[in-house]
């Protein structure tokens, strides 16, 4: 395998006993759907098969799945696609597939854009329990008023109930990457937000600049007075930083401005 390779596809593969242990932590049974993203060369994937899972796997790169399909060749329950995950038709298996399972150890340069297409589709699924790097986790699982918090916290937690499961070293992986990684716990929110058309937008608007206060943080994609007279209607202290508001608070307040 080159190292071109490995970099262009962000391949960091897990030794066998850290895989075994994020597998086990996948909350499904035996007989259930789960698609796995990005399986490499099937480290996780073995230990969802021999717990009787029924796995799709999607992988971007040819030489993996040519590889796993000689490796799994008598697993009646391990099914794969050749595909970029970003271009694979997620709502068409999903149909197909009851409540899946979706997990993977996602590669890094592309797990946000995964996570971010993955969570309008969450409730159609039992949840997402996957790697990502460390810092990304923290802030995909990060509440009002960390530090961590920003976009992408808002556009998960609209949709599900996060949690950071296990933190994993450099030393786990081969080759070692940079970075800590961290596996996560994403399940549907019973009251997942209905968020409308511009609502992820106006949010990316709101942390452009997120040390300042909300009227000034926008960056000139609002009209400032808009956002003045919208946090005066909604009683907010005028004061208020976009890290300090929740998903519904977003909401509510995309809804003044948007009318
Ligand atoms: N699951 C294996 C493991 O844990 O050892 C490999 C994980 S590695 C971090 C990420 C995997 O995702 C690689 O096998 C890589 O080829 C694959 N990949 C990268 N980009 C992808 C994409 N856009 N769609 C599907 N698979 C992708």
């Amino acid at each position: 395998m080159d190292r071109d390779r490995r970099r262009k596809f962000g391949q960091n593969f897990l030794d066998v006993p850290t895989a075994q242990m994020i597998a086990g932590d996948l909350p499904a049974n035996a007989g259930e759907p789960v698609l796995e993203i990005g399986p490499g060369h099937g480290a996780l994937t073995e230990h969802m098969l021999a717990r009787g899972l029924d796995v799709t796997a999607v992988e971007i790169d040819e030489q993996c799945v040519e590889f796993l399909q000689n490796k799994f060749a008598n697993f009646p329950n391990f099914h794969i696609t050749n595909c970029d995950i970003l271009k694979f038709d997620l709502d068409a298996w999903i149909a197909n597939h009851g409540k899946p399972w979706l997990t993977g150890n996602l590669p890094y340069n592309v797990s946000t854009a995964i996570i971010a297409g993955i969570m309008p589709r969450l409730h159609l699924t039992q949840g997402f329990m996957g790697m990502v790097q460390l810092e990304v986790a923290e802030r995909i699982c990060a509440s009002p008023c960390s530090k961590a918090y920003g976009s992408l916290s808002v556009l998960v937690s609209a949709y599900a109930n996060t949690q950071i499961l296990r933190k994993i070293g450099p030393e786990h992986f081969t080759p070692k990457p940079n970075v800590d990684s961290a596996t996560m716990l994403l399940t549907p929110r019973a009251d997942a937000l209905q968020a409308p058309e511009g609502y992820f937008d106006f949010v990316r608007a709101a942390f452009t600049q997120k040390r300042k206060t909300l009227t000034n943080s926008f960056g000139g994609a609002y009209p400032k007075q808009k956002i003045q007279e919208a946090i005066e209607l909604l009683d907010y202290p005028a004061t208020v930083r976009a890290e300090e508001l929740s998903p519904e608070q977003f909401l509510e307040f995309y809804n003044v401005i948007a009318k």
